[in-house]
């Protein structure tokens, strides 16, 4: 039987739903939901994004700034920025989108995010707080991976997980979030020898890498939850890193691309938004 398809976009169309509820209570309380978004350069990928973030602001009516830099901008004039959203009451999230242009220092920029403010997650006193399982914000599409495989009513306690991919924005939070699931985790990467071998394990198999169709029906354990991360365009159309045709044949269930993890990320971000507005409120 195929497996079951899991669609990020019903699973991000529940919870944004959810979020309407929220942003309302919010602003009964006289509160607007307000996310600070940095964009440096002319990548057309990070604008993309960062149009789809300011859409899914608008449709949960949560207030959104984008402060757009030219790619020459200096690293002051960047963090300048972040510092200014960390003063204003109205803005309760700052997202810089990443990749900044190569003379720029990322760690030190996302240093300058207030812990409280930060929605993506990528300061180190949020990455250091999932590590040792306090309260955090937890990076938008490991959050989102999470989410997926909840809803989909698999308990994670005791099943094999394998991550393919440990970068630190999907794979190293991706796994920490399965551990403190109680899986057992196995991390992969590219030096990791006998690959497919590891991946026959998996009851939980994440993909994270960035090459396409790389994952092959044959890796996949008979039965197990196949969640794509990767998003890669091959000859104008989006593929992720596992063989959807082959995969579905073997999988109980398995995300698509696109489809999948992609819009969960965006609502995740609304998400950690909306939760910063609260806990402004206490
Ligand atoms: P990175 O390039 O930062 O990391 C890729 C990881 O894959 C690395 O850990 C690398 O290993 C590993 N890897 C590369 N080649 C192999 C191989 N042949 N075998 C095993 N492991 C390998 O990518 P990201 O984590 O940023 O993104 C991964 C994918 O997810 C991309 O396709 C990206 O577009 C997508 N993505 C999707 C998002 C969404 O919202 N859906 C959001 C973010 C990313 P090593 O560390 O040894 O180099």
């Amino acid at each position: 039987m195929p497996a079951r398809v899991i669609s990020g976009k019903q699973v991000a169309a529940d919870i944004r739903r959810e979020l309407a509820g929220r942003v309302e209570r919010l602003r009964a309380q006289g509160v607007v939901p307000g996310l600070g978004v940095v964009l440096v350069g002319d990548d057309p990928a990070s604008h993309s994004y960062v149009k789809g973030k300011e859409k899914a602001c608008q449709e949960l009516a949560v207030h959104s700034v984008v402060r757009r830099l030219p790619a020459d901008a200096g690293q002051e004039a960047v963090i300048a920025e972040v510092r200014a959203f960390n003063e204003d009451p109205s803005i309760h999230g700052i997202l810089v989108q990443l990749p900044l242009p190569d003379h720029i220092d990322e760690q030190a920029v996302l240093l300058e995010i207030r812990p409280e403010k930060d929605v993506d997650g990528f300061h180190p006193m949020n990455v250091g707080n999932l590590h040792i399982g306090a309260e955090c914000f937890v990076p938008c599409t490991p959050a989102g991976v999470l989410e997926m495989i909840d809803r989909s009513g698999v308990d994670l306690k005791g099943l094999q997980a394998v991550v393919v991919g440990r970068s630190n924005i999907v794979g190293k939070p991706v796994a920490m979030l399965l551990l403190s699931r109680h899986a057992t985790v196995t991390m992969c990467h590219s030096r990791t020898r006998d690959l497919p071998a590891v991946c026959r394990n998996a009851d939980v198999l994440v993909a994270a890498v960035g090459r396409p169709q790389m994952i092959k029906g044959d890796w996949i354990k008979p039965g197990a939850v196949v969640i794509d991360v990767g998003v890669n365009r091959v000859e104008g159309r989006l593929v992720g890193d596992v063989d959807f045709a082959q995969a579905s044949e073997v999988a109980s269930a398995i995300t698509p691309v696109p489809g999948g993890v992609g819009p969960m990320t965006i609502t995740m971000l609304v998400k950690n938004t909306v939760v910063a507005a609260e806990r402004t409120l206490g």
